[in-house]
């Protein structure tokens, strides 16, 4: 029998109906697939519907209506979240951004592109390649995510030690609040200093304070010269984190500088054979670009020998970056889910590499770790039965990489976000004060909690 709640939820569904017809969707194949992310979070009961808005004036209407019967909402781009912020609620409404797809205007002189959210991240990065731009955050999922959900997760990316995270290119942003009220933040120059930050506010928020219905992103000039790209292979991780300390400091700027231990080189090896060799104990990825790219890329792994590194090789082109962006699918495939994101100051890398050697050998699991190395960021990945309680039992594994990147001066997410997933984490990084001034936030702009309730602040 349905509650006097569910009755309720459905006689008002009705009216949603009524004003945006069939972009509300109730049932079915569509519901079940904007219901899940990408992570090991699944949704608990069924959600009420989803709307597919094809306006920001959709948006509001439906964010109006959910704020009006109290309905929780999650917020979706494409799903390929790792950390649970869009799985849908019990008895919830999904708003999917996926329609709102349109590169609204590309401004070459200025070389700002406004877009609409639901804009594939790797569409905006093409279109304004044609005006010798580039879309600098490059996300692994560059391909699949969408503007929206890089926004509201600040994504990061393999090229962040050169051009910072999403944050970094965002100019100004449209916004729907709970209330369906739209807002515009930031400005298109270059220095803004009017009223307080709120594009930041709303860069990294989950989903929590309003959805992103449009942005106006920052373009790159696409580097003169062929790119180089280098590996290095060593026989130690802790040899491999000094050489990228030492890399980090030097005079010679690297646009990517990732670093995979031996058991992830070995899994994208068997997903897809790449050319990486399977000796060693840590494999080293760089790329240099511009006019001295070979140049400056024969100093980084002259570098890495003196650090210790047994073998090196330059190359042209992105080959081994795809190796690289291959981790994700291939530890997948392997059924390999339970994952972190953690981060550290660049200095501590070896001893977080070290700790986490240590702690593999006290719970006698494999752990293999990909890492943006050159900003500190690590996914170590922990082996686990596919049961209930082999699952559990990965969870204390990451519970203790989470502390010890925390003992290290570290955060509990580099880029993935709070989400679902590390919602009990929170507060071993948050002192309770801090989370109520977040909550104060929230609150403000959203007084009836609805928008991605109880997840990532
Ligand atoms: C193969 C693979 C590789 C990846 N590599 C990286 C990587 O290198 N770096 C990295 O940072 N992440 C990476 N990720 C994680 C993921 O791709 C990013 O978090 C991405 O930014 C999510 O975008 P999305 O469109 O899929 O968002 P979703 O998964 O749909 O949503 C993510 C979060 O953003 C919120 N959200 C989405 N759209 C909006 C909106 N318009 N307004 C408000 N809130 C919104 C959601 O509510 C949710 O909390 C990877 C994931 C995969 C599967």
């Amino acid at each position: 029998m349905q509650s006097t709640a569910g009755v309720q939820s459905h006689e008002a569904l009705e009216l949603l109906k009524t004003r945006l017809g069939s972009r509300v969707v109730t049932s079915g194949p569509e519901l079940e697939r904007v219901s899940r992310d990408t992570s090991r979070y699944a949704p608990i009961g069924e959600a009420l519907a989803v709307v597919f808005p094809e306006s920001t004036e959709d948006v509001s209407v439906a964010l109006a209506w959910a704020n009006q019967h109290r309905i929780p909402v999650s917020v979706r781009g494409a799903g390929t979240g790792l950390s649970g912020g869009a799985v849908a609620f019990e008895a919830g409404l999904v708003i999917s951004l996926e329609r709102m797809n349109h590169i609204l205007h590309i401004d070459p002189v200025n070389r700002l592109a406004d877009v609409q959210a639901g804009v594939i991240n790797g569409v905006l990065d093409k279109a304004v390649r044609e005006y010798g731009l580039f879309f600098a955050p490059d996300p692994a999922s560059s391909e699949t995510s969408t503007i929206g959900g890089n926004i509201a997760t600040n994504a990061g990316g393999l090229r962040c030690i050169s051009h910072g995270v999403t944050r970094d290119a965002i100019a100004s942003l449209e916004v729907v609040l709970a209330d369906g009220s739209i807002i515009n933040t930031g400005a298109r120059t270059l220095k803004n200093v009017v009223g307080l930050d709120l594009t930041s506010l709303f860069v990294g928020s989950e989903g929590t304070l309003g959805i992103v219905t449009a942005a106006t992103v920052r373009a790159k000039p696409i580097p003169e010269g062929t790119p180089h790209t280098f590996r290095a292979s060593f026989d130690s991780v802790e040899d491999a984190s000094s050489a990228v300390t030492a890399i980090v400091n030097g005079p010679i700027a690297t646009e990517v500088l990732e670093l995979l231990d031996a058991r992830s080189v070995e899994i994208i090896e068997e997903y897809q054979s790449s050319g990486l060799p399977t000796t060693g104990a840590a494999t080293l990825i760089g790329q240099v670009v511009g006019n001295e790219a070979l140049s400056g890329a024969e100093a980084l792994v002259a570098l890495c020998t003196e650090h210790g590194a047994i073998e090196t090789t330059v190359n042209q082109g992105d080959g081994l970056l795809e190796a690289r962006r291959l981790a994700n699918p291939a530890l997948n495939a392997k059924g390999l889910r339970v994952s972190c994101d953690v981060g550290v100051p660049i200095g501590e890398l070896g001893a977080v590499f070290r700790g986490i050697e240590e702690i593999s050998r006290k719970h006698d699991r494999g752990i293999s770790v990909v890492a943006h190395a050159g900003d500190g960021n690590l996914h170590p990945t922990v082996e686990a039965e596919d049961t209930e309680e082999g699952y559990a039992q990965a969870e204390l594994v990451i519970h203790d990489i989470t502390r010890l990147a925390l003992e290290l001066g570290g955060t509990i997410s580099g880029e993935h976000g709070i989400g679902a997933v590390k919602q009990q984490e929170l507060s071993w990084q948050l002192s309770d004060a801090t989370r109520a001034a977040q909550l104060a936030i929230k609150t403000a702009l959203d007084p009836h909690h609805i928008l991605t309730p109880g997840r990532a602040l």
